[in-house]
């Protein structure tokens, strides 16, 4: 099958260091394997969502000389797919409404992959249709109790029992938005993507992502996991956190750093131009290096 990969940022902030080397492990990627590589700006989170974020994202990857084929999806013009998908999960009877609040659930206390596992509390409350439409709910997802297992092709096999380390997970939010889960489940099929090249914190959604695809019968793609940029508190670098955005003064300065910490081979000389820095990354891109950043 031919290569399809992609960069998909949220607009939230401007892109900053983190982000550069997502979009660079899925470039490179992409471009060895003579591959297409695709954006999706995924803006369905307006409450976190900065103005201008998304064209401020495009410029920069623009003036790095980053090249990408087709035009960017904006993931705010595909509601009306993720309605479907939810809806073709609905028939299945396995979507129910939860009233928790977020403070009920963190009472509950029991820490697991990713904050506190829901405990389905909502699973077996009985509602009248009536009551259910009355007050605003999330809707979750059941999960089953069982591993998914897939193999990152950097990581090795990767084993997660859902329904025990996260729990039922919402899929549509009570304030009436779309889950990132389901969304990005959605167009990863609808834009053909076989491979998919991120940041290391993406790892544990990556189950709930291919138990998605196995409920709406779409393919699986191949996964690679980056190691994660952290600040010097070992946070992840997040736009929302307000990392800097990238210092544009020297291009290529900014491409190296990003490829060494990919823990590649860096171009000879530094004074190389974009679409020299580009040309040697490409031909020199092993994903199995990134495995020990340095
Ligand atoms: N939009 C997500 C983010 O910016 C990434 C989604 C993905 O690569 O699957 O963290």
């Amino acid at each position: 099958m031919n290569y399809r990969g992609r960069f998909a940022p949220s607009p939230s902030g401007p892109l900053h260091f983190g982000s550069l080397v997502a979009a660079m492990g899925s470039y490179l990627d992409a471009r060895k394997r003579q591959g297409k590589w695709l954006i999706r700006i995924e803006d369905i989170d307006p409450p976190r969502e900065v103005a201008g974020a998304a064209d401020s994202i495009l410029r920069t990857l623009e003036s790095l000389g980053f090249e990408w084929d087709e035009s960017v999806l904006y993931q705010s013009t595909r509601l009306d797919a993720y309605g479907e998908a939810m809806n073709e999960l609905q028939q299945k009877n396995i979507l129910y409404p939860c009233f928790c609040s977020r403070s009920e659930i963190q009472a509950l206390g029991v820490a697991g992959a990713e904050g506190v596992i829901y405990p389905g509390t909502c699973r077996n409350r009985p509602i009248s249709r009536s009551n259910s439409g009355a007050k605003r709910h999330a809707i979750r997802l059941i999960t089953q109790d069982r591993p998914v297992i897939f193999t990152d092709e950097i990581r090795g096999t990767i084993s997660q029992n859902i329904a025990r380390e996260i729990g039922d997970f919402i899929l549509r939010r009570a304030d009436g938005l779309f889950a990132y889960q389901l969304a990005v489940v959605v167009d990863d099929a609808y834009q053909g993507i076989t491979d998919v090249v991120r940041g290391a914190d993406l790892l544990t959604s990556t189950p709930r992502q291919i138990y998605l695809q196995q409920l709406l019968d779409l393919p699986t793609p191949n996964y690679k996991h980056l190691p994660l940029v952290t600040d010097k508190n070992g946070q992840k670098l997040s736009k929302c956190l307000g990392s800097d955005p990238i210092n544009m003064t020297n291009p290529v300065a900014v491409l190296i750093s990003a490829l060494s910490f990919l823990n590649q081979p860096l171009p000879p000389e530094h004074s190389a131009s974009i679409a020299e820095f580009w040309r040697w990354a490409i031909a020199q891109w092993n994903h199995l290096r990134t495995i020990d950043p340095k």
